[in-house]
């Protein structure tokens, strides 16, 4: 089959690679419909996150037809259309009974990878994100294989279209756990640094939430009118004003949101000293992140607000801890549960509340993924998804 492979750092390429067969009973084979770019790519392409080795199939936000199940398979059978969620999760353990799916114990082959960060507690595993992410092959292919079929694969109604479905995937359900984790009450306002697919996900999802106002900070003006028009956003230009923390609190009444989500993650771009700090660092890789929009969101946030973060970090340093201490702020953080929400969002598409099909700015053949990624880093032609058709 064809797919999209990683040969070395900023190196991606379409070639032949072997079609994925049912290794377990609870297997199925995905014949891929659309996939799509995510932010997080970034970092293992530059090579930020190490572990990628050349010849990794990439991709982990998809969806198409069930083309085979193992023996085992019972919920969903060949011909179903499904989206697929990107943490692959076994349904049974401990961690997957308590709806915590991307912490899922036994999908993971390769945990000591993970331990040095995360203390031997490994997360689940994801297809196309390196091997310290479980070394699973990805979705920019013609084919894929998705273990625990049976957990994993949830139909898509009728009425929603594929585009649709294929951000359920990932942005859709990320962003939603992120308003859901700042328990939005009537009359919130809720901040959100970032407006990637992620970001404007989040966005929406607080509104459907009941927030009263969100507020969407970024620098692309095409972003942030996407923002306006989906999310109903009053927006930032963060390189328009002195001080976001400033500007906020002036549109709060000196008070501050009552929730901030970070959207962003560890490649922020920023302005003023600290970022340059961050460069500096990171460039000399004493500091693998720059945290500019978390340190902010945190600063901005009222006392007792809640600080939900989406961006993925590995290490941070100058985290304002005294903040979250003396505001009391509460803070939560994970990758995505999606197969926790999954049911909520397919109804919420289904009866078109939430129809995240206006990311897909940038439409690719499978063989233009490289021109398509390339695209995506660059935000060319205001490019916030590129999405691929095998
Ligand atoms: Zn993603
Ligand atoms: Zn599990």
């Amino acid at each position: 089959m064809r797919a999209l492979y990683w040969n070395g750092v900023n190196d991606l390429r379409v070639g032949t690679v072997k079609d994925p067969e049912i290794v377990n009973p609870h297997d199925a084979i995905l014949r891929v419909s659309l996939s799509t770019t995510c932010g997080s790519d970034l970092h293992f392409i530059d090579g930020y996150i190490p572990t990628m080795q050349a010849g990794d199939v990439i991709g982990h936000e998809f969806m198409g037809v069930i083309e085979e199940v193992g023996p085992a398979v019972k919920r969903v059978a060949k011909g179903d259309r499904v989206v697929v969620p990107s943490f692959i999760v076994c349904g049974q353990c401990w961690y997957c009974q308590q709806s915590l799916y991307s912490l899922c114990d036994n999908t993971h082959p390769k945990p000591e990878l993970q331990e040095p960060m995360l203390g031997g507690y490994p997360t689940a595993g994801i297809y196309g994100y390196t091997h310290a992410f479980g070394g699973y092959a990805g979705a920019h292919a013609q084919y894929v294989r998705v273990p625990f079929a049976d957990n994993d694969c949830f139909k898509v109604p009728d009425g929603v279209e594929d585009e649709t479905a294929l951000f359920l995937s990932d942005a859709a359900p990320t962003g939603y756990m992120g308003a859901d984790f700042c328990n939005i009450r009537p009359g919130d306002t809720v901040a959100v640094w970032g407006c990637g697919g992620v970001g404007l996900m989040a966005q929406q999802s607080a509104r459907l939430m009941g927030a009263e106002r969100v507020i969407a900070i970024d620098r692309f003006p095409e972003r942030l009118q996407m923002a306006r028009e989906h999310a109903g956003a009053e927006t930032i230009d963060y390189t328009q004003v002195d001080s976001v923390l400033d500007a906020l609190k002036e549109m709060t009444g000196g008070r501050g949101p009552d929730a901030c989500i970070d959207a962003v993650g560890m490649e922020a771009h920023g302005t003023g000293p600290q970022y340059a700090y961050d460069r500096v660092k990171q460039a000399l890789r004493l500091e693998t992140d720059r945290g500019q929009a978390l340190r902010e969101a945190i600063m901005a946030c009222r006392k007792g607000g809640t600080l939900s973060v989406l961006g993925v970090y590995g290490l941070i340093d100058k985290f304002p801890m005294g903040a979250i201490m003396n505001k009391g702020m509460t803070v939560r953080s994970a990758q995505q549960h999606g197969q926790a929400y999954m049911d909520r969002l397919l109804a919420h598409a289904q009866r078109g509340e939430l129809n995240p099909a206006y990311l897909a700015t940038h439409r690719f053949s499978l063989e233009d993924g490289p021109r398509g990624y390339d695209m995506f880093k660059h935000k060319k032609d205001g490019c916030v998804r590129a999405v691929f058709a095998p």
